[in-house]
């Protein structure tokens, strides 16, 4: 009798133990999941908090104009597949003072790697530097508080990475209907849905760039793409691609600093660019940037 009694709150009582906990962790109500509390658990701290100020706007769109620029500079008028060093692709970074520290070109051509995109290399190699330059120093392994500029949205590899090492900003200067948007995937608060997701930690800012060149390519390869597919690297090796990017490049040159803090920073990535040699030339991966040797 009373271990038939006992069974009966057994099964009961480990029913009411599981919808209890099931409530608790993520039911289909429950604290961490549901609806009725879908947006109080998750934590707000894992999206982006990227506050520009005037003066950091108009060293965005320095930057976003000069990403266009090192792509222009070593221009490929092939893909990979042809022969080329890489796609016209390409990125730099500035760190948490927006001073430039590093370019870096798509080179998956060159090192028959498809990993190889300007991003990567860019964290990659700076990462690398500051290690074997600073073997000593504690807590240089992120990239809290640089930004990245980049000419295309940033694909899933790439987004990855900038996740991981804290990246604070990326502003990308075309937007890629395909390969893009994996960013705001991340940060997607999905949590409502059955089986849903909180934002992914460590959100990093991301927007097209604030520049006319920006949205003059986003329509023109819409237009493009009618009658021509939807591979955006071919795209990018177009004629009428390349007198963009030579414009942009014209706008980045001829740029003026409007805030005083800015003008040595402007002068410094320009000198910086004007060492930059014209073509592709092969960098060993881990090595400076893709900065001239
Ligand atoms: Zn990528």
């Amino acid at each position: 009798m009373i271990l038939k009694q006992f069974r009966t709150f057994g099964l009961f009582g480990a029913a009411f133990i599981v919808t209890f906990m099931l409530s608790w962790f993520g039911g289909s109500d429950g604290v961490l999941g549901g609806q009725a509390h879908a947006n109080t658990h998750c934590d707000p701290a894992n999206l982006p908090n990227y506050q520009p100020s005037s003066a950091d706007d108009e060293m965005d769109r320095f930057y976003a104009l000069m990403a266009y620029a090192v792509v222009y500079k070593r221009w490929q008028d092939s893909s990979p597949s042809d022969g080329a060093a890489g796609y016209n692709i390409g990125s730099v970074m500035a760190n948490e003072s927006n001073q430039f520290v590093c370019w870096a070109c798509n080179s998956v051509g060159a090192t028959h790697n498809s990993t190889q995109h300007g991003e990567v290399r860019l964290m990659t190699n700076y990462l690398n530097q500051e290690a074997l330059n600073n073997p000593s120093t504690e807590g240089e392994f992120h990239l809290q508080g640089y930004k990245i500029y980049t000419t295309l949205q940033p694909c899933a590899m790439c987004s990855g990475m900038m996740t991981l090492t804290n990246l604070e900003a990326t502003i990308y200067g075309q937007t890629d209907p395909s390969y893009g948007g994996a960013l705001g995937r991340l940060q997607y608060n999905s949590s409502q849905d059955p089986g849903g997701y909180c934002p992914y930690p460590r959100g990093v800012y991301h927007q097209l760039a604030d520049v006319k060149v920006a949205s003059i390519l986003d329509d023109m390869y819409a237009n493009w793409s009618k009658t021509n597919g939807t591979d955006i690297t071919q795209f990018l090796t177009t004629p009428q691609v390349q007198a963009l990017y030579e414009e942009a490049t014209n706008q980045f040159m001829a740029f003026e600093a409007g805030f005083a803090e800015n003008t040595q920073l402007v002068a410094y990535a320009k000198q910086i660019y004007s060492d930059i040699p014209d073509g592709y030339v092969p960098t060993p991966y881990g090595v400076a940037c893709d900065l001239t040797q």
